[in-house]
């Protein structure tokens, strides 16, 4: 994302290198001639660039192109095995680790179950020892490896490298800085529903500069993009929207107080209900299929969960007034059981919103939006 720096000689160089790169990792293949072209950089910069690109490895030569006379251009390609960063999502249930490329293509994922380890340390540490794993089961040299993006459910202050609030994991001030001893590599932290909008940003191809990504896990989470930037607020808290309150004296909240979103609009609320209805424990593939059945409990407990879902999104809509909604998590897989759901609770009364102005959508990354959004913050701060 954008940042606004000092124009220096350093800063114009880097800011010609990522513009090259950029453009090499969407175009794949051009000739140093076209790149000049494409990025409006002198033919002398783009060489200076193309050699050491080259150097590191990150582009190859792939032949010559065709020329009207004279000596045929050479064409050089992006690799992107060339370099590679690790995401961890970390939920109240299991902490998932992902090895990627260039491309924030997943090269191999593991994932272990969090519930019995309890002690965040203990489960870094773990962490630690699954992607040492990974590394030498991939023979990847650790000069080849940008760092490790973790994802946490809570508020983060990423500057600070603190988690400050997880009230799902019931944990609070853990400073990442103290697991320095301990991680190798570089490490940088951010929220789950932040990194997941980070994920449908850059890897979804919707190109939209103005989105609210909302995070249904066993919380909420919402990360909010406006004109391409992550906001963030001046606490770095921004987008907690899973705890507004939509019921007054409502359930109680981990958080402390009652009747936030969350309590209605996550899977875990979903599948409580199911709970106190029947008293049988379902997974959520379970559930669904029972709506797509048309159990007459589950539609019940379906259009209610939709009802509070929508209620929260139109607030989102109302203060926001966002390009789209980007519905996700596991959830998100039943698209054609919400979506025109949801615009329908929104949209139908008296509303200060068209169906056409905002879009509903369900991202296509499932529970990995987080854990790629994670995984392409290493591959940012040296590329983006
Ligand atoms: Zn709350």
């Amino acid at each position: 994302m954008k940042k606004d720096e000092a124009i220096t000689h350093g800063s114009i160089k880097n800011y010609n290198r990522k513009k090259i790169l950029n453009l090499l990792m969407a175009k794949r293949e051009l000739t140093k001639q076209e790149i000049a072209i494409k990025t409006n950089i002198s033919i002398p910069t783009v060489t200076t660039n193309i050699n050491e690109l080259m150097k590191e490895g990150i582009i190859e030569e792939a032949g010559v192109a065709d020329s009207r006379g004279g000596r045929k251009p050479v064409i050089v390609r992006f690799v992107p095995d060339s370099k590679f960063s690790f995401g961890v999502d970390i939920n109240v249930e299991r902490a998932k680790i992902a090895l990627v490329n260039l491309d924030c293509k997943i090269i191999e994922d593991v994932e272990f179950s969090i519930v019995s380890i309890g002690r965040i340390e203990e489960i870094v540490q773990k962490i630690v020892k699954e992607i040492e794993l990974l590394i030498s089961k991939h023979s990847i040299e650790e000069s080849k490896i940008l760092g490790i993006g973790f994802s946490l459910p809570g508020t983060v202050n990423e500057k600070k490298m603190i988690l400050e609030l997880a009230p799902n994991l019931k944990m609070k001030n853990i400073n990442f800085k103290q697991f320095s001893n301990f991680i190798k590599l570089p490490f940088y932290i951010e929220n789950e529903a932040n990194a997941g909008a980070i994920a449908e940003y850059y890897l979804s191809g919707k190109k939209l500069s103005n989105f609210v990504f909302v995070s249904i896990t066993q919380g909420v989470g919402t990360g909010v993009i406006i004109n391409g930037h992550l906001y963030k607020g001046k606490n770095q808290r921004a987008g907690e929207f899973g705890h507004m309150v939509i019921v007054p004296d409502g359930k109680q909240c981990n958080c402390g107080r009652k009747g936030c979103w969350e309590l209605y609009a996550s899977e875990r609320a979903l599948l409580e209900s199911y709970f106190e209805r029947t008293g049988k424990v379902l997974t959520i593939d379970d559930f669904m299929k029972l709506v797509t059945e048309k159990d007459t409990v589950a539609i019940d407990i379906w259009e209610d969960y939709l009802n509070y879902l929508s209620i929260g999104i139109e607030n989102l809509i109302l203060g926001l007034d966002p390009m789209a909604v980007i519905i996700g998590g596991n959830i998100a897989k039943w698209e054609e059981l919400i979506v025109d759901s949801v615009k329908q609770k929104i949209f139908s009364k008296e509303s200060f919103e068209g169906v056409d102005d905002v879009k509903i959508l369900c991202s296509k990354m499932g529970e990995d939006a987080s854990l790629l959004g994670a995984a392409l913050i290493p591959i940012h701060k040296v590329f983006g």
